[in-house]
Formats: structure tokens, C-alpha cells, sequence
């Protein structure tokens, strides 16, 4: 076999030395063309292979910002050498792998080449490469050019690399923000086959958002709408970026390069005589923040911090909200005349809705906190520390990153979870990730446990908050230790993550992705929790009671009042809230009541949705749900926060006391059949049961409609077989 080997490097990394060692005298000097930079080719001959060997310039990065860069890059594209030798200088290993990722960002086959290995031990370095090789997917040679020690190995190497196939490009994760604008322009790039058929898809879209004078002008020249296109976004992400974080986006993307490099180092590869002074303020954060033992604690320190500062001062906020919805549902029932229209209206709209709205507070809270972690860099730590716990369950360092984004800390959503598996590259891991993100506890499902609290557990908020997102994490992991048991089974893969340096955010950056975040929280309830919630109202409403059986409910109802003295009647018409009633009124007043009650009741029991909870409920009392809660979990697979707007309309419709319209939590404190273990059961279970439809979908199209449905099927026989454990162990024990 014939076969083109390129050596590539940092200037100074050993090139020209080791090309020397192999190719002798067999060497031939030019220029490539065009430009004066030296081209030396040569030959080395080993096991019948008969191998080209061509020196590259040296360059520190493929960016096109020097000649060296472009005539580097072009060779491997262009020439497309079967084998890339890349030559890192042991001795200043983090600089010299920032070229390493972009050789293999540009997925191309490399074999590193680990030189100078006598002047790393003189400065008390000790690199672990078989760790290195595990972490970077290519093989790692130790060698030293200058006396041709493990050059045989190396070569050894260089041929098994090029008998097999290509390898698929590196996938660095750049952030939240330009991963989304990754994502926008690979389909861009994909629906247009833009320069496709010379660079990987995802490494057009960096290249752009590094603002690459050579791609941006070859794009141009291709397909100017396509470019048009791609530059608007890099544009507009561009803007984003410095607008919140005050940086750039080829900054970001060097940042996560190195963030990248850095925890590959952090993991062991390196062993190295430590000069505190020489540590930059990130690794000393990081020697405390990410410590094996003190790094945990303070996770869960700040993790039960964030929720005491969420729930401590988003209480008064949250009241003020359930107040106002209160005081709109209680002036519109009073204007509206009784009827269909006043139904839908409080019970439907207001009930329903305001529910989900009256949490906004406190969603702004937990984003603000989020993006506090998320911005100042700690966020990707949190990954780096649990990626060993990670793989315990057989999952990966990447699944933390997905499940964080999913609700990991209390507050994301599944959906851009789902999507971050795709930086999980072994199918079974990413199988299992995709499966289990969504028992992480959403922004959807917040406000149902924000109301369960409120109603069963007013006095340690945080505290249960902090529980349930440790109950999240346990289950998660244990379910995906079971898929990777059972119908994903396979070995798991080494992991890295960015750690990019820590920076200060910036009050404006913060105050921009909370906004964001909360309103889409807020978009959302005014357009599909109100689609759903109306939906839902009609059928809870409908079918309506048949006249006779309403005219009994009339009949009954005046026989009670037909009982009383016109004087009593006259004092309760007359009455107003404050004025304390007699006796006899206030039984006739309690009497009323309770009839309306029994027919709202028996309205809401006739009802379709009425119907399909009671039949529902002959096995969900198992877990303590009554038919109310089975409409609520029912309407809860098209948007978690629909269990609260349907629990709300369920007990607005089933009660007629509008004048003490209260809070949806006191309804069901006073509720019979309702108590705290029923609170929990029903916070096991909507924490487990099936992803929500949006989400379904998103898990469908990344993996396949049979996991889809898979997902919907095991997430609800699980969260089913645990609220059944919940509430009999604990009916047993006697809650
Ligand atoms: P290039 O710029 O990548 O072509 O690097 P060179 O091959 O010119 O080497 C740069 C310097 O490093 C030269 O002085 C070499 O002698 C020296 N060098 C190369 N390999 C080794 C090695 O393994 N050990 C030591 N100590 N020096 C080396
Ligand atoms: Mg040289």
C-alpha cells in the first residue's frame, strides 16, 4: 500500500527532526504553491508500505489568521494525507493540544506523536498516555525525535490508523449558546450540501462563527444565499454573546477548546511538580471548587442555597400573584351572569391559567440562579465532578450536561436536554441519556411541586425541593443503570468535558437570559397550557347533566331554602362578607352549599373527562389518586403544567363557594381524601411518568418513533410502580 503521511505540529514541536530521523537522505525540498513556505517531502518504506511523507508548516491553530495556517489546512483537505502524525511537545502539553483537537475536530485520521518526553521528566512531568489516548480516541506515541527513540512504535501505529476507517469528527460542546446557532446552521449547511464535500458539516458552522476569512470567502463564491444565511446567524449570535457574556464567539470557542484540554488534564493524564504561583485564578478556584472532597459538598451546599434564595424571596411575590388571579377570578365571576361563558371564563381561563402564571416569580428566581451557575462557568464543573459517578450507571460524562439542561438543578426543560445528547457519541449511552433526562425536574413540572409544597409542606420548601431534586437524580441514574442492564447493554466510552476558564457574569448578561428563559416560561401558558386548559374545561363540562337530573338538583335545592324563614333568607341576601350571620343562616348558607356541591360534583362526574378519571381510578387509587388527579396526570402528558391549571379548574368546577375563592393549595389542604402522602405520591409520579409530548417527539426524532414510544410506556409503568410503593408503605406505616 501507498500511502501519504503529513506531520503536523507546533513550531518547534520536533517536525523537521523527526522527519529527518525517518525519511534520511531520501528528502526532497520545494514550496507549496503560491507562497514561500518551505515543502519538504520525503519516503519511508516499512512492511512493503510504501509511505509519502510530507512536513508541514508548523501553526498553533487551522484558523486561516497566517499563511502557515491556510497552507497546513488546505494540505489536509486537499491532499487528504491518509495519516496526520501530530507532533505535540510533551513538555508544554496544553498549548501544543489545542492543535490536536482541531485536527481531530476536522475528523481527520491523527496518531500523536508525544515528543520531547526527556525534557518533560527534566521538568518533573510525568504524562499517563494510555490515558490520553483513551480520552482523545487516537493512539499516543511517546517519543524523542532527536535520538529516535519509539519511532518504530510510532510507525507501528501510523499504519494501523491507516487501515481503518476514517474517524468521525471530534465534537467539542460550545456552550448553550452557539451550540443552538450550531445547530441552526448545520441544517442550513445540510439542506444546501454547502461545502459538504470538502469539510464535516458541524466544522462549516464553527468555522463561521470563528469568522474564517477563507471559509466565509469559498461560501460566497459557492452558494450566496447559503452564505447570506449562515452569516446572519453568526451575526446574531454574535450580538448575543457580547450583549450577555461581553465576549465573542471565537473567543468562546478557544475558551471551550481549552476548557476541553483542561479537564482531559485534570483527569490524571498529566502528573506534574506543582508551582502554585505559576496556577492561573481558574485552577486555583478549581482546586477547591472541583477537590475530590470538598468539591461535592459545596455542590450541595449551593444547590440547597439556591432553592432557600429561590423559595425565601419568591414567596411574597408568589402571593401576590395567586392574589391577583384570586381577586380577577372573583371580579369576573361577579359581573359575569351564571352560565357556560362564566364557566369557561373563571374556571377554564382564570383558574386554569392563572395557576400556572401565578409561579412566575418564582420560575424568575430559579432561572436567575441557573444562569448565575451557568454563566459564571461553575455549571460545566458540576459535569466534570459527576462524570465519574456518571459512569457507575453506565452513563457519560455528557449525560451530566444533558440532565443539568433538562432539570437537573430544578428549572430546565427535557427538550434542549434531548437534544444535548447529541454530543454523546456511543448510540447505547446516548439511548439510555435520552431516556431518563426527562425525570429531571422541568420548569413544567416545578409548579406542580411548588403547589403540592405550598398546600402539604409550607415549612421546609427548600428543603423538599432539595429532596425531590436528590430523589430525581437517584431515580435517573438507577433507571439508566437498569436500561444499561437490560435493553442498551454495551461497554461505556471515556469522557471529556470543557471546563472553559470561571468568569464573572455580568448583571446585564444575567438579567438577559432570565428574561429569556422566563418568558418562554410565560409565552408558553398563554398560548398551549391555555389551548390545553380550555380543551380541558370542555371536557370536564361536557357532556352536561340531562335536565332531569338537574331539575332534581333544583328541586332539592328549594326544598332546603323552602325550609328557612323569609327572615333568614332576607339576612343572607342582604349579608355581605364581613358581617358575622346567625345561626340559623349560617346552617341554611352551609346547607345550600353542600347541595351545589353534590351537583357541581355530579356535573363534573357525568362529564367525558369525568368519566375516563373514574374508570382510571379503579387502579389509580393504588397510588392514592382520586379522578380529579387522573384528569389532571391525563392532561399532563401534553404540558406538565397542565396538572396544575386542570387540578385548578377540577376543584374551581367541582366548588361553588366563589366567594371565598382561595388559593388552589388551600382548596386541597381542606380537600378530604387529600393529605401529605398523597402530595408525595403524586410528586413520585409526576416526576417519572411519560415525558410530555413535546418532548416525546424531540426523543423520537433522535433516536427512533420505537423509542418514543418506549419512553412513554416504561417512564409511566415506572413512575406508577413507585407512587404505588409511596402510598402503601406509607398508608401502611400510617401517614
Ligand atoms: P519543528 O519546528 O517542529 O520542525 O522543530 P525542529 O525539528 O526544528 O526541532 C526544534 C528543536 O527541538 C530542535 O532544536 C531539536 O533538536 C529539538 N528536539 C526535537 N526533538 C527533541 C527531543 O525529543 N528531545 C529534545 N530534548 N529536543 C528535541
Ligand atoms: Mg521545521
Amino acid at each position: 500500500m501507498n500511502f501519504c503521511v503529513a506531520l503536523g505540529g507546533n513550531p518547534n514541536a520536533g517536525k523537521t527532526t523527526l522527519f529527518n530521523a525517518l525519511t534520511g537522505s531520501r528528502q526532497h525540498v520545494g514550496n507549496y504553491p503560491g507562497v514561500t513556505v518551505d515543502r519538504k517531502e520525503g519516503r519511508y518504506v516499512q512492511n512493503g508500505h510504501e509511505m509519502r511523507i510530507v512536513d508541514l508548516p508548523g501553526t498553533y491553530s487551522l484558523t486561516a489568521y497566517s499563511v502557515e495556517e491556510v497552507v497546513a489546512r488546505d494540505f489536509l483537505i486537499n491532499e487528504c494525507p491518509r495519516v496526520t502524525v501530530n507532533i505535540v511537545d510533551a513538555s508544554s502539553l496544553e498549548r501544543n493540544l489545542y492543535l490536536t483537537i482541531q485536527f481531530l475536530e476536522l475528523g481527520i485520521p491523527t496518531c500523536v506523536a508525544l515528543n520531547m518526553i526527556d525534557v518533560a521528566r527534566g521538568r518533573g512531568i510525568t504524562i499517563d498516555d494510555k490515558k490520553l489516548s483513551r480520552l482523545l480516541g487516537v493512539p499516543v506515541i511517546p517519543i524523542m525525535a532527536r535520538s529516535g527513540y519509539g519511532k518504530k512504535d510510532l510507525m507501528a501505529a501510523v499504519e494501523t490508523v491507516a487501515q481503518v476507517p476514517r474517524p468521525q469528527p471530534l465534537r467539542v460542546s460550545y456552550g448553550r449558546d452557539l451550540e443552538t446557532a450550531i445547530q441552526e446552521m448545520e441544517k442550513v449547511i445540510a439542506g444546501g450540501n454547502f461545502l459538504t464535500d470538502l469539510y464535516p458539516l458541524r466544522w462549516i458552522a464553527i468555522k463561521y462563527l470563528e469568522n474564517d476569512a477563507q471559509i466565509l470567502e469559498k461560501g460566497r463564491e459557492k452558494d450566496a444565499q447559503i452564505a447570506d444565511r449562515l452569516e446572519t446567524i453568526t451575526r446574531k449570535v454574535g450580538a448575543h454573546i457580547e450583549e450577555t457574556l461581553e465576549t465573542y464567539p471565537e473567543a468562546m470557542i478557544a475558551d471551550h477548546r481549552y476548557g476541553f484540554i483542561s479537564s482531559m488534564l485534570k483527569q490524571g493524564v498529566v502528573k506534574e511538580r506543582h508551582d502554585e504561583n505559576r496556577l492561573f485564578l481558574s485552577d486555583r478556584i478549581d482546586k477547591v471548587l472541583v477537590n475530590r472532597f470538598a468539591g461535592p459538598i459545596i455542590m450541595l451546599l449551593l444547590l440547597m442555597g439556591l432553592y432557600q434564595f429561590v423559595f425565601t424571596y419568591s414567596e411574597v411575590p408568589v402571593a401576590w400573584c395567586e392574589g391577583l388571579f384570586a381577586w380577577v377570578s372573583d371580579l369576573v365571576s361577579n359581573r359575569l351572569p351564571d352560565g357556560l361563558l362564566k364557566s369557561l371564563v373563571v374556571s377554564g381561563v382564570i383558574d386554569g391559567v392563572g395557576g400556572v402564571l401565578g409561579f412566575v416569580p418564582m420560575i424568575l428566581f430559579m432561572f436567575f440562579g441557573i444562569a448565575v451557575l451557568e454563566d459564571s462557568g461553575y455549571l460545566a464543573r458540576v459535569a466534570f465532578m459527576l462524570d465519574r459517578v456518571f459512569q457507575i450507571f453506565g452513563l457519560h460524562g455528557s449525560s451530566v450536561m444533558a440532565y443539568i439542561v433538562s432539570g437537573g438543578i430544578a428549572g430546565g426543560c427535557a427538550v434542549p436536554g434531548v437534544m444535548a445528547t447529541r454530543t454523546l457519541r456511543s448510540p447505547k449511552e446516548r439511548i439510555a441519556t435520552l431516556l431518563t433526562a426527562p425525570f429531571m425536574n422541568c420548569g413544567a413540572k416545578l409548579p406542580v411541586f411548588a403547589l403540592l409544597i405550598a398546600a402539604f409542606f409550607p415549612h421546609s420548601r427548600a428543603g423538599m425541593m432539595f429532596v425531590l431534586t436528590l430523589i430525581s437524580w437517584g431515580g435517573a441514574l438507577l433507571a439508566a443503570k437498569l436500561l444499561r442492564m437490560t435493553v442498551v447493554k454495551g461497554a461505556s466510552t471515556p469522557f471529556v468535558m470543557e471546563l472553559p476558564p470561571y468568569r464573572l457574569p455580568t448583571l446585564r448578561g444575567l438579567m438577559i437570559h432570565t428574561w429569556e428563559r422566563t418568558w418562554q416560561y410565560v409565552k408558553k401558558a398563554g398560548t398551549v397550557i391555555l389551548g390545553i386548559s380550555v380543551l380541558l374545561w370542555a371536557a370536564m363540562t361536557f357532556p352536561r347533566l340531562p335536565p332531569s337530573q338537574i331539575e332534581a338538583y333544583d328541586t332539592l335545592r328549594g326544598g332546603i331554602i323552602s325550609t328557612a324563614t323569609p327572615q333568614v333568607i332576607e339576612e343572607l341576601e342582604t349579608a355581605t362578607k364581613a358581617k358575622l350571620l346567625s345561626d340559623a343562616a349560617t346552617e341554611l348558607k352551609a346547607a345550600v352549599l353542600a347541595a351545589d356541591a353534590r351537583r357541581a360534583g355530579a356535573a363534573l362526574s357525568h362529564s367525558l373527562a369525568g368519566r375516563i378519571g373514574i374508570q382510571v381510578e379503579t387502579i389509580s387509587r393504588w397510588a392514592g389518586f382520586d379522578w380529579r388527579t387522573n384528569i389532571a396526570l391525563l392532561g399532563g402528558f401534553a404540558a406538565k403544567e397542565v396538572i396544575v391549571s386542570t387540578l385548578g379548574t377540577a376543584y374551581s368546577l367541582g366548588s361553588v363557594d366563589t366567594e371565598a375563592a382561595e388559593s388552589l393549595s388551600a382548596r386541597l389542604v381542606v380537600e378530604p381524601g387529600w393529605r401529605a402522602l398523597t402530595a408525595w405520591s403524586l410528586m413520585i409520579f409526576t416526576m417519572f411518568y411519560a415525558p410530555c409530548f413535546v418532548t416525546v417527539v424531540c426523543i423520537a426524532r433522535e433516536s427512533s418513533w420505537k423509542w418514543g414510544l418506549f419512553s412513554m410506556v416504561f417512564n409511566t409503568s415506572l413512575a406508577f410502580f413507585l407512587a404505588v410503593m409511596v402510598y402503601q408503605v406509607g398508608t401502611a406505616l400510617g401517614y
